[in-house]
């Protein structure tokens, strides 16, 4: 019988061979290359793996540097296993293992139910209600998230099955995701290939239901099951897609890459806090530049942010212009997580639209009125929040004075810092010496003077949401 994955998998085309929207070639150089994974595969002892409910898991011997693994995780893993439930280590720690790469966190999936996990572990607690997970409390704040095994609820749904609504396009909308299921149906619900891997500590062994492990030696994101649908369920997907891509530096699969652009006006359907928090993950991942160009070249941005699609549309390609100075500032921000000096959430947000605001702003008689008309639809379409559209508005409307060096009253504000690394990338874009910058950070930033110890690590912190961590910039 063929594969669900059978269905949509044809050759693989990188998003680097596709022509730009309008036209010419990707001028964006790939990123290094990292380390292609060698499976072994061992017979399935059903035949071929198919995404419908296996009689045996489809088991790949591979060994996964365990000194990357977290030793609280294998704890967890092992403790589930000894009590006799089925429990992996899942989701992105697994492809971020298998690329070479080294995982932010690590999750767990398990056929234990909710209950059963927290008796299982002193230090634990039910979370979430529609959604209910377990998180094991470790010392020094560490939070490790175990999940019992859940399936689409599309899927074997006499509800769904009976719904008498025509199908439009918001028909398969996922709204709950909450039915607990076994291995395989949490392995086919999740959206990627390369996500879906689970790891049998125990064994060495990758269970691999959709094809995900073929798909990261061949570098390339494709959807579990028919694409269009997938993205139709969630359209976030559809951005979650081009981080992969951009982050991890893959191709994508022609057919997915073809639903993208035609399911990307589906964007405007989903919630708008994940869209704009999926478009801060996809700044904070370290190629920004990359996934950004991509989502222009795939029209997500003509739906996202048509001010800076049409912007680039306008002027990229010719040097110096502001569509060639977005793609330089979106630079510095990646430069800025290479050093490990990630920007604050605010910065990342002013870079982004830097350039169209300069633009509106450029010759305009009241300068704060032309920003502020410029970023209310924007915050509105994408719920950016209140504090971060303040800060962007402050921030644009003293950068004139600090790239010419004058500080003033607002070095005293809580901004200030922020404002400089804006100031820095606008110089750094330009072209520009940032020596103006340096000298200013000088002046108010003690670690920055010369002398023994790290210079200005980490994040300013002035703009983190209170009582909510702020999340690790990605690798
Ligand atoms: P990252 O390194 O960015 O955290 P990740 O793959 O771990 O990447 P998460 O957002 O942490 O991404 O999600 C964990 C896992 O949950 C994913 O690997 C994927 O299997 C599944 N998942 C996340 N979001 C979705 C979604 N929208 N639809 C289906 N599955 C999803
Ligand atoms: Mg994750």
């Amino acid at each position: 019988m063929g594969t669900r994955r059978s269905k949509v998998r044809r050759s693989t085309k990188t998003s680097s061979t596709r022509p730009p929207a309008e036209g010419g070639e990707s001028r964006l150089p790939a990123a290094e290359t990292l380390p292609a994974v060698k499976a072994q595969p061992l017979p399935p002892e059903d035949g071929p793996r198919s995404a419908e409910p296996p009689a045996v898991h489809p088991r790949y011997a591979v060994r996964l540097d365990e000194d990357k693994i977290d030793p609280d995780v294998q704890k967890v893993v092992r403790r589930l296993v000894r009590h006799g439930y089925e429990a992996y280590l899942v989701g992105g720690c697994v492809r971020d293992l298998l690329l070479g790469g080294k995982p932010k966190d690590f999750d767990v999936a398990t056929s234990a139910r909710p209950e059963q996990v927290r008796d299982l572990f002193r230090n634990s607690r039910v979370i979430g209600r529609r959604f209910r997970l377990v998180h094991v409390l470790f010392g020094g704040g560490k939070v490790i998230e175990v999940a019992t095994f859940r399936r689409n609820p599309h899927e074997e749904s006499e509800e769904d099955a009976a719904d008498p609504r025509p199908h439009d396009s918001t028909h398969l909308l996922i709204r709950s995701d909450n039915v607990f299921g076994e291995a395989h149906e949490d392995a086919t619900r999740r959206d990627f290939t390369i996500n879906a891997l689970f790891y049998d500590l125990e064994a060495s062994q990758i269970l691999d239901w959709t094809g995900g492990l073929a798909d990261v030696e061949r570098r390339v994101v494709n959807t579990i099951g028919e694409p269009t649908v997938r993205f139709r369920e969630d359209p976030v997907r559809i951005l979650r897609a081009l981080k992969f891509a951009g982050r991890l530096d893959l191709g994508i699969a022609p057919q997915v890459y073809d639903a993208i652009v035609a399911c990307r006006s589906a964007l405007e359907l989903a919630a708008r806090p994940r869209i704009s928090e999926e478009i801060l993950r996809l700044m904070r991942g370290g190629q920004a530049r990359r996934t950004i160009f991509l989502a222009w070249e795939t029209g997500v941005l003509d739906v996202l942010l048509p001010e800076l699609a049409a912007l680039l549309y306008d002027s990229f390609g010719s040097e110096g212009s502001p569509g060639d100075r977005v793609f330089r500032l979106l630079e510095y921000a990646d430069n800025r997580i290479a050093e490990e000096r990630p920007l604050d959430d605010a910065v990342l947000w002013t870079l982004l639209l830097l350039e169209p605001l300069k633009e509106a702003m450029d010759g305009a008689r009241d300068r704060g009125a032309a920003s502020a008309e410029l970023l209310e639809p924007i915050i509105e379409r994408l719920a950016v929040p209140r504090r971060f559209a303040d800060a962007m508005r402050r921030i644009v409307a003293v950068l004139p004075r600090l790239v010419s060096g004058k500080v003033g009253r607002f070095a005293r504000t809580e901004l200030f810092e922020l404002a400089l690394d804006v100031a820095e990338a606008d110089l750094y874009a330009r072209g520009a010496s940032t020596d103006i910058v340096a000298s200013m950070r000088n002046l108010t930033d003690p670690a920055a003077r010369p002398g023994p110890g790290p210079r200005h690590r980490g994040p300013a912190r002035a703009l983190a949401p209170a009582g909510r961590p702020r999340p690790t910039p990605r690798h």
